[in-house]
């Protein structure tokens, strides 16, 4: 009550802002998951590792777009780049040569032949399935429980929330996160739980039983919506090896993953090529992006014409130069090596203060992404979280953060993301906010 108290004293800027914002903004934000109660934060600038909000805190910022800004804010770079492509027009809907520089550039890196783009995550998750359906001609979707995957109404499914309910995996339904998804769209989605691979192919028999045989796979590499949970050894070779055994379409979903915990995202770091990949987020050096690669035979349907796979803004000219300056100038191999770097000094001081004070939980992380989950036991899908995740804890944490200039996703589901312009020293201040968290709840 005291951190909720000394948080809601020290942003009264926002709070009016609030007031004003639910006049015009719907539920005075622009989208539902700036939401926090009692208000949402409004910021004001952000400048490399630090944000700032309309009340004039100043907070080295571990949220980052909740994943999107990698290479900080307002990178010198990305302005160079935003600034030229502004001087030469800003849109055509026709492509430029950056946007055939940057599909060579993740070819290269995910080596994967074929690229489209998108605005978005979600766009690039509903395209990519689109694709898969038309490549195999079915239309069941299978990803993960409590995998996100975007905003569009077949992934909105079996999230979170009303899955508790059912606490079953063997007697599966399917779940809508949120109203005004139809009911026929939801039971074209099944669910099955992370890092078990057997639960994934016996459901993949008894679809093709049902004459519903899942046209793909879609799932994070690594979640990253349920703090972090990193694939078993061995599982997603086996994933691989499965869905290729029943012609099923595997997409990665790597907007998270994607750029923020290598070069070459998951796909690379943990060597399980899928068929396709989702990239958003931190491509785009902070402005609306998304992209989608795949083989040669998958995005077969988009090159006959079959798919069409479209949007006004694709390749936005501003948007490829930013990301090209992005994958050229920014996201270099030092910048990623800087990344490990600094997520194994946050997950050591970390680790040291949950051994310290004896915390139920402990540290994951992965390149940029990490965060310390609050469970006595290692989470390894929704099923586990869900069980021993503290929600209290997590809460806690979060507001600990947030009143010592540690700005975090609200999220208990979130984790944080480094950018390449953070240092040593902001490390070292989210630790010792940690260690301070640590103290006041044991002592
Ligand atoms: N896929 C994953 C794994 C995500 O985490 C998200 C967003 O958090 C999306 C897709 C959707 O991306 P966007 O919010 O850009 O539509």
């Amino acid at each position: 009550e005291a951190e909720s108290k000394r948080l809601n004293e020290a942003t009264g800027a926002s709070q009016e802002m609030y007031q004003r914002a639910r006049k015009s903004l719907s539920a005075g934000v622009a989208s539902s998951y700036q939401l926090r109660d009692p208000w949402p934060i409004y910021l004001e600038r952000g400048q490399g590792p630090k944000v700032w909000d309309v009340d004039g805190n100043e907070m080295w910022d571990f949220h980052n777009g909740f994943g999107s800004m990698l290479q900080g804010h307002a990178h010198p770079a990305i302005g160079r780049a935003v600034r030229e492509r502004y001087e030469q027009g800003t849109h055509f809907a026709a492509p430029t040569e950056d946007a055939v520089v940057v599909a060579e550039n993740l070819s290269a890196r995910w080596g994967l032949p074929r690229w489209r783009y998108t605005n978005s995550g979600s766009e690039s998750t509903m395209d990519a399935i689109r694709i898969a359906r038309a490549y195999t001609g079915r239309d069941t979707v299978m990803k993960i429980f409590g995998s996100y995957h975007g905003h569009h109404d077949t992934v909105m499914v079996s999230i979170g929330v009303e899955y508790d309910k059912i606490g079953d995996h063997e007697n599966l339904a399917s779940l809508p996160y949120g109203a005004g998804i139809p009911d026929a769209t939801v039971q074209m989605t099944v669910a099955v739980p992370f890092n078990d691979a057997g639960a994934m192919e016996r459901r993949i028999i008894a679809l093709d039983k049902e004459g519903r045989k899942p046209a793909c796979v879609i799932m994070e590499p690594a979640m990253m919506n349920l703090g972090v949970v990193l694939p078993e050894p061995g599982y997603l070779e086996e994933v691989r090896e499965i869905t290729r055994r029943h012609g099923v379409v595997l997409i990665f979903d790597e907007v998270k993953t994607g750029l923020c915990i290598g070069p070459g995202g998951a796909t690379r770091r943990f060597g399980v090529m899928p068929d396709m990949v989702t990239l958003a987020k931190a491509l785009g050096g902070g402005l609306p992006s998304g992209a989608i690669g795949g083989t040669e035979e998958v995005m077969s349907v988009v090159e006959d014409g079959s798919v069409y796979q479209v949007g006004t803004y694709n390749g936005n000219p501003l948007v490829v130069a930013a990301i090209r300056a992005n994958l050229e100038e920014v996201l270099t191999d030092e910048a990623h090596a800087h990344l490990d770097y600094l997520n194994d000094r946050i997950l050591a001081g970390c680790r040291r203060v949950i051994e310290d004070y004896s915390l139920p939980g402990y540290a994951v992380g992965l390149g940029g992404k990490g965060c310390v989950t609050f469970s006595p036991t290692k989470v390894i899908d929704y099923e586990t979280f869900k069980a021993n995740q503290s929600a209290e804890l997590s809460d806690l944490a979060w507001l600990f953060n947030m009143n010592r200039g540690i700005f975090m996703t609200p999220g208990r589901e979130e984790e944080w993301t480094l950018s390449v312009t953070h240092t040593d020293e902001a490390i070292d201040a989210y630790v010792d906010c940690f260690e301070e968290f640590a103290q006041a709840i044991t002592s």
